[in-house]
């Protein structure tokens, strides 16, 4: 693997904890990505966490948004089981 690589999947983890990508990144009047919500989004989450995270979410992008109300949900539950070990599941 080339150096380069890995030290963009560095910045790319640094850069994006569980926390997401703030708004301003994502397009605006994007919508919630959770079934059956369509509030806007407020943030823009790897696809992969918030399905671990139980919240179920219909995009086959690799970028889920979610807006205020479900990131909310989406960080209590990925505190409560242990972030880490998915990040080393996903990583
Ligand atoms: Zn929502």
């Amino acid at each position: 693997m080339k150096k380069e690589l890995s030290s963009n999947t560095y910045f790319v983890q640094r850069t994006e904890p569980f926390e997401g990508v703030p708004l301003g990144r994502i397009d605006k009047g994007e919508k919630c990505s959770v079934t059956g919500c369509s509030r806007e989004a407020a943030r823009s989450i790897s696809t992969d966490k918030v399905k671990s995270s139980g919240l179920k979410i219909s995009t086959t992008e690799k970028r889920a948004y979610l807006c205020k109300e479900h990131y909310k949900e989406f960080k209590k539950k990925t505190k409560k089981d242990k972030t880490l070990d998915k990040w080393r599941y996903s990583a």
